[in-house]
């Protein structure tokens, strides 16, 4: 907590955090461990996690970095929230975000930006930007975040830790506030892969609140096990390889790639054909997404409320007072690409995109365990570089977005820094659905 008070000024990580209720709750936690509770049961007792800003809490704020929500408290607890407590997590405050996890740099917040530990001229990355510098600032061992099309792995990667997109349908989405449903997951951020496994293990699981999630998504890494990766095949796509990728990105990524073949995997080329449809198709349906889930923030039922003539009125005021310029332009493009006489050119071609972009990936997969790429094009960029420019913010994305579309699960892992300035690289790793074991060894062990 300490620690937290001396950081927080020049970081700004968290929305709030309660020192008095994460003393208490640790106090708990110490009596529960006076009283018998063991590790072995509670694996998370009296650990510290602390939770994006859009994971409700119950009791405490909910707000997804957004003005529209004003004092909005959640009354209930999301499923991984109740998981993490049963586990005996000390539930330590809110992280900032971009607003409803829109954006890569934590600009997007209502709220004022988050800074990168490692520098603080520069973005943490977004949209759980907050997440991964409280970690990365060793402010918290854990947090969680939400990733729609990158947004666990990207701030992982130029914060220097370790974030990991479970598959959809692996982790509840009950209690997270929706941006775009069929790509939304909820994951860990920590410092290392063992942690994220065991994070995994907790959050995890069937869940009937949530029509999505997998009927029986068995989960058992074995990180202890053989530490070489002797008959592992690792794909590395082609086209993540191209232009448009740093130097220095793209030589710690080879080298991570001859580590990897020096512990015996076996490296192959594979080819992703539909990666160059990737961004158009996932700010696609991920607006059209937005735009219908957003639609239940109409200044009636939560947060903020500005009054007019009549609900119409005092509807628009409300939305134009209480969402940020991004989130406006994303129910825009969504309300748009959805509207009758664009549908079946945008929305519906999307969706068929999207289904060649998966089967890519399913027919690499009969080739090779995994797939391994760089995170991100660039290491972390300076605060103001790219929000102006919209488009430049989205390209900083380009790696990430697939696996969300195609459903399956990615893990960033530490692979080296710049020289000067000093900044983390990260390395993508990318599995099958449900494929979070192999992920998890490999990570491990190049780790
Ligand atoms: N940066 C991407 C976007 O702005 C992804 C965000 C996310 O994963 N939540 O949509």
């Amino acid at each position: 907590l300490r620690r937290i008070e001396r950081l927080e000024p020049s970081v700004h990580s968290f929305l709030e955090w309660d020192a008095a209720d994460a003393l208490a709750q640790a106090e708990t936690a110490d009596r529960a461990l006076a009283d018998g509770a063991t590790h072995q049961k509670q694996p998370l007792l009296g650990i510290p996690v602390a939770i994006k800003d859009n994971i409700a809490v119950k009791g405490q704020p909910l707000r997804c970095a957004s003005r529209i929500l004003g004092d909005f408290r959640s009354p209930y607890d999301a499923t991984v929230v109740e998981r993490l407590r049963q586990a005996g997590a000390i539930l330590l405050g809110r992280l900032n975000m971009d607003e409803f996890a829109m954006g890569s740099s934590t600009e997007n917040s209502a709220f004022g930006p988050t800074r990168n530990p490692w520098d603080l001229d520069r973005t943490p990355g977004g949209s759980s930007g907050g997440s991964a510098a409280a970690v990365a600032a060793e402010e918290v061992p854990a947090a969680l975040g939400s990733d729609t099309g990158g947004s666990i792995r990207q701030p992982a990667a130029f914060c220097g830790c370790v974030g990991l997109k479970p598959t959809y349908g692996r982790v509840s989405r009950y209690g997270l506030v929706a941006f775009a449903s069929s790509l939304d997951q909820i994951g860990p951020l920590t410092a290392t892969v063992e942690d994220a496994a065991l994070l995994l293990g907790v959050i995890a699981g069937h869940d009937p609140r949530d029509a999505t999630s997998l009927p029986d998504p068995a989960l058992d890494p074995d990180l202890e096990g053989e530490p070489g990766l002797r008959g592992i095949r690792l794909g590395l796509p082609r086209e993540y390889f191209g232009s448009g990728l740093a130097p220095e990105v793209e030589q710690a990524v080879h080298s991570a790639i001859r580590h990897l073949e020096g512990l015996g995997a076996e490296i192959r080329e594979v080819s992703l054909p539909h990666t160059p449809y990737a961004l158009a198709t996932y700010y696609v349906i991920a607006t059209a997404e937005a735009s219908a889930n957003l639609a239940r923030f109409d200044g009636i039922r939560y947060g903020l409320r500005v009054d007019g003539q009549d609900p119409i009125e005092l509807y628009k005021r409300t939305r134009g007072r209480g969402f940020g310029p991004e989130v406006k332009r994303r129910i825009i493009l969504g309300t748009f690409v959805l509207s009758s006489g664009y549908y079946d050119a945008y929305y519906l071609r999307a969706q068929k995109v999207r289904t060649l972009i998966r089967n890519d990936f399913l027919d690499a997969f009969r080739r090779v365990d995994l797939l391994v790429t760089p995170v991100t094009p660039t290491p972390a960029f300076r605060l103001g570089e790219k929000v102006s420019d919209p488009l430049q913010m989205y390209l900083s994305d380009v790696f990430t977005l697939s696996c969300n579309l195609a459903g399956i699960c990615g893990i960033s892992v530490p692979c080296g820094f710049t020289e000067s300035p000093r900044l983390p690289i990260g390395l993508q790793l990318l599995g099958p659905p449900l494929g979070e074991a192999t992920l998890l060894r490999v990570a491990h062990a190049y780790q």
